[in-house]
């Protein structure tokens, strides 16, 4: 591992570190409003409207806090492959992924190429 690779995978690490506290923060945030909206549902004194109107809001964040639970376990399989040597392999080909990916998503697991083959994949099965 030549110097100019560790300074990246430093920056990475760090990149992924900060991001994994961010995310652990709104997880966390989610987890007290979810706390706070159940006392305050417990008192019985909401009328039916205001029930329908939560209920909207905690799908709007249920949406939001499942999107931070997903990208929480890709920082946390990057920071996993980063200990064990192999961060920057595209998990499906195999192939270094393009360091200017890396830069923008240091989450990523796979390189363009697969993410793309990935996604498609996973629409089609949605259908
Ligand atoms: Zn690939």
């Amino acid at each position: 591992v030549d110097a100019a690779t560790q300074t990246h995978l430093t920056q990475q690490r760090e990149a992924l570190l900060y991001r994994q506290r961010e995310l652990n923060a709104d997880l966390h945030a989610a987890e007290l409003l979810r706390h706070t909206q159940a006392d305050a549902g417990s008192d019985g004194a909401a009328d039916q409207k205001d029930a329908a109107e939560r209920n909207q809001n905690s799908d709007i964040d249920a949406a939001q806090e499942q999107r931070d639970v997903d990208e929480a376990q890709l920082v946390a399989a990057a920071l996993h492959r980063l200990d064990a040597g192999t961060y920057g392999d595209c998990l499906d080909c195999g192939q270094a992924i393009a360091l200017s990916r890396l830069r923008v998503q240091p989450a990523a697991p796979r390189c363009a190429a697969c993410q793309a083959v990935h996604e498609q994949g996973r629409s089609a099965t949605r259908r």
